[in-house]
């Protein structure tokens, strides 16, 4: 059998219809569906099976953290654009990218003050909200007169986000019934009881409901790998629960009109504490303090659609050479000078750092062609010359 055709099919599958096809055991099955369904949809949508390999790259090349959280790997990157005589400005909202003469010159942040660029604007929000929020219409129309009509149309953001609840706790929790060892805890912790406890989980927030009856969820102790992340002998938690933006019944009410208050994000907290109590029974006495983030505060933060983390969904029909769109997926745009990376482009969310890497490359080889097709015309004679003497 062609080993590329089944790739095909394995792209084009479910994870569950792909799971079945190859395990039988439901205590293995449960987690690969959740952690496939970390792409944000239930087990049984199809174009998602790719997402079951994450399991085996848990234990090839294993689970990595930086040391003292994702903060400090920002921290690291900022003291490289730093040294590198970069200055880079917070807390300053991008109201709208300039253009002139179809050209993008530099942007306007919220309180007016405008930053012109010397070379490009480089925006990694998604096209979606870049060019239907952030740009004048008579400057997209110029350039793609049927752009706004595609990305306000095509690109898709189903209804599923997360509520985060994150606790400082006087001890690790104890897997009490499931031979607990500290070392464990490394890796991140999966509640999934079966695939259609999973399914569940996922299938009713993009129909607008809580699945906090029975709460399947994701949950990380980074302190067992890392103390340096809280004071001597305590620990954080953090979980991911996976929940509707907007409520179903719910519309106009909450924050943004979402139907989440904070009353409602607390209970929904308590439900999913409550069941990783059931597996860790000294949790609920260990906690020193709880922050819940609901949806909407998550959507609010980031500004992102409907508060999806990957800006777009991460099915197939967005994804490769078709994110967020055929035309914008080599992160150029129609705008001369304006690109586009992040997690809404090529290859989409997560903290892999390869939008901004290909972008980078990209927006460099436009600066200088001429040396970066003798790069390539010389790597291009080195590989073939390696290949013709048998040289790997
Ligand atoms: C709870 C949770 C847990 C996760 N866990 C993991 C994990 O374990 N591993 C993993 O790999 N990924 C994880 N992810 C996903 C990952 O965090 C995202 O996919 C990733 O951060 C996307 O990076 P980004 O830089 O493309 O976009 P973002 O992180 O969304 O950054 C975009 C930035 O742009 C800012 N912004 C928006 N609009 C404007 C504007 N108009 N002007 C100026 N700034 C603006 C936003 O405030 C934001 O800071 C998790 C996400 C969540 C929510």
């Amino acid at each position: 059998m062609d080993q590329s055709l089944d790739m095909l099919h394995m792209m084009l599958t479910s994870p569950e219809d792909h799971i079945n096809e190859w395990f039988d055991s439901e205590f293995l099955k449960a987690p690969l569906a959740r952690l496939a369904s970390e792409l944000g949809a239930p087990p049984s949508q199809k174009t998602i099976a790719i997402g079951g390999m994450m399991m085996s790259m848990r234990h090839n090349p294993g689970m990595a953290r930086p040391r003292g959280g994702t903060g400090a790997l920002i921290q690291a990157l900022l003291n490289l654009v730093k040294h590198e005589g970069g200055v880079v400005l917070t807390d300053q909202h991008v109201s709208q990218v300039l253009v002139d003469d179809g050209r993008a010159v530099g942007v306007r942040v919220a309180n007016g003050t405008e930053y012109r660029a010397k070379q490009a604007v480089i925006s990694n929000i998604d096209a979606k909200r870049l060019f239907l929020q952030c740009m004048n219409a008579a400057d997209v129309d110029a350039a793609d007169s049927k752009l706004r009509d595609r990305l306000e149309r095509r690109i898709v953001n189903n209804n599923e986000t997360i509520l985060k609840i994150d606790c400082a706790l006087s001890e690790v929790p104890r897997f009490e019934h499931h031979h607990h060892q500290d070392s464990n805890l490394i890796g991140s912790v999966l509640i999934a009881d079966s695939v259609r406890h999973v399914e569940i989980a996922h299938s009713h927030p993009t129909a607008g409901d809580i699945p906090d009856s029975d709460p399947s969820m994701y949950a990380v102790v980074p302190t067992v790998l890392d103390p340096s992340m809280a004071p001597d002998g305590k620990h954080t938690l953090w979980i991911e629960f996976f929940a509707p933006y907007q409520i179903a019944g719910a519309e106009g009410t909450g924050l943004n009109g979402t139907g989440w208050t904070d009353d409602l994000k607390n209970k929904v907290a308590d439900r999913v504490i409550d069941k990783l109590a059931d597996y860790a029974p000294n949790l609920k006495n260990s906690i020193i303090a709880r922050r819940v983030e609901s949806p909407a505060e998550l959507g609010e933060r980031l500004g992102a659609y409907k508060g999806n983390y990957y800006h777009i969904d991460m099915t197939l029909d967005q994804m490769i050479f078709m994110r967020p769109l055929p035309e914008l997926a080599n992160y150029k745009t129609p705008i001369q000078g304006l690109y586009l990376t992040g997690a809404g482009t090529h290859p989409g969310g997560s903290i892999s750092g390869m939008p901004g890497r290909n972008c980078a490359r990209v927006f460099l080889s436009s600066q200088r062609p001429i040396a970066q097709a003798v790069n390539k015309f010389k790597d291009s004679f080195a590989a073939v010359t390696r290949s013709m003497l048998g040289i790997v």
